[in-house]
C-alpha cells in the first residue's frame, strides 16, 4: 500500500515558511500592548468587529468551555473571505500557533496568523485535535433536516444577524474556524466531536495581516458535551457560556520586518485571451 504523502508542500521562502521569530515576539512580548477594545458576546449570540492590519485580536473562554465559530472578510472587500478548505490543506485540519487563515480565490493570501494558543491540544489517541477545520457551522437547515425543528440560534443564523449591520447577508457567511472545538474522524471516516477542553481564561490569538472584518457565533450547543442531533439529543442550555473578544495594538517595535501580504500575483487569465 502506498504511503501517505503531504501534497501541499511549499518551496523555501514561500508565505507558508513564516518568520517564527516575528510571530513569537508578537504573541509573547505583551508588555507594550495597548488595549483597543474588549467585549463579551453573550451565549447563543453573535457579534462582528473590525481589526486593522497590524493589530491582534483574541478569542477568550471567559467563563469556561465554549465553542465559537469564526468568519473573516477583507474589511474593504467582502468577496475576499476566509477559505477554510484550502487553509486545511495548506496547514492542517486543526489550527494552532503559526498557522494562518487564507483567503479565497482570486486573492489567496494570509488574512490572519495565529500568535498564541493556550490550549495546545495536539492530537489525542483518537486522532482528534482542537480548533477545527474539518467541519463547519451548525445551521437551521441541517437542524430541520436532522431534528425536524425550527431553531433560530444556530451559528449560521448568529453570524447572519451579526453581519447584517455591515450590509452583509446570509450569502456572505462562509465555512468557519471552530474555535475551542475538538473534532476528528472515526475509523470509518465519520466526523465526531468531543467536549471543548477550554477552561476559563483560555485564548486563541490572531495577528491581522490585512484590515479584516471578523464575526463570531457563540455556538448554541455550548461546550458540545450534550448530543445535538439523533435519538440522544438534549438541551444544551446548561452548557452554554459567553465568549470574550479583545483587540490589542502591539508595540510598534515588534512589527519590524512585517509587511502586509499582497493578493496573489498570478496573471495567467486561466489560459484565456482577451478579445
Ligand atoms: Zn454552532
Amino acid at each position: 500500500m502506498a504511503q501517505p504523502r503531504v501534497i501541499y508542500e511549499a518551496k523555501p521562502g514561500s508565505p507558508l515558511d513564516i518568520d517564527r521569530a516575528l510571530y513569537t515576539r508578537l504573541g509573547q512580548e505583551t508588555g507594550g500592548r495597548r488595549l483597543v477594545d474588549r467585549f463579551v458576546i453573550p451565549m447563543r449570540s453573535g457579534a462582528a468587529w473590525p481589526v486593522r492590519a497590524g493589530q491582534l485580536f483574541r478569542i477568550v473562554a471567559v467563563e469556561g468551555p465554549q465553542v465559537g465559530d469564526l468568519n473573516v472578510w477583507n474589511l474593504a472587500n467582502p468577496r475576499e473571505r476566509f477559505w477554510a478548505s484550502r487553509t486545511r490543506q495548506l496547514h492542517r485540519a486543526h489550527l494552532t500557533t503559526f498557522d494562518r487563515l487564507w483567503s479565497c480565490l482570486p486573492y489567496l493570501r494570509p488574512m490572519v496568523t495565529i500568535t498564541a494558543d493556550s490550549i495546545q491540544y495536539g492530537r489525542d489517541q483518537d486522532g482528534a485535535g482542537c480548533h477545527d477545520l474539518l467541519g463547519t457551522r451548525c445551521d437551521p437547515y441541517v437542524h430541520k433536516l436532522l431534528n425536524g425543528e425550527e431553531f433560530d440560534r444556530c451559528c449560521h443564523s448568529n453570524l447572519v444577524r451579526a453581519v447584517a449591520p455591515c450590509h452583509l447577508t446570509e450569502l456572505d457567511v462562509h465555512d468557519v474556524l471552530n474555535v475551542f472545538q475538538v473534532t476528528g474522524l472515526t475509523a470509518d471516516g465519520r466526523y465526531f466531536v468531543k467536549p471543548s477542553p477550554a477552561r476559563a481564561g483560555d485564548v486563541l490569538e490572531f495577528f491581522a495581516e490585512i484590515d479584516v472584518l471578523c464575526a463570531m457565533s457563540v455556538c448554541p450547543h455550548g461546550d458540545l458535551s450534550v448530543p445535538v442531533w439523533g435519538p440522544a439529543a438534549g438541551d444544551a442550555s446548561a452548557v452554554c457560556r459567553p465568549l470574550g473578544v479583545e483587540i490589542w495594538q502591539p508595540d510598534p517595535a515588534l512589527l519590524a520586518g512585517w509587511t502586509p501580504p499582497a493578493p496573489s500575483d498570478y496573471r495567467g487569465q486561466h489560459g484565456m485571451r482577451a478579445g
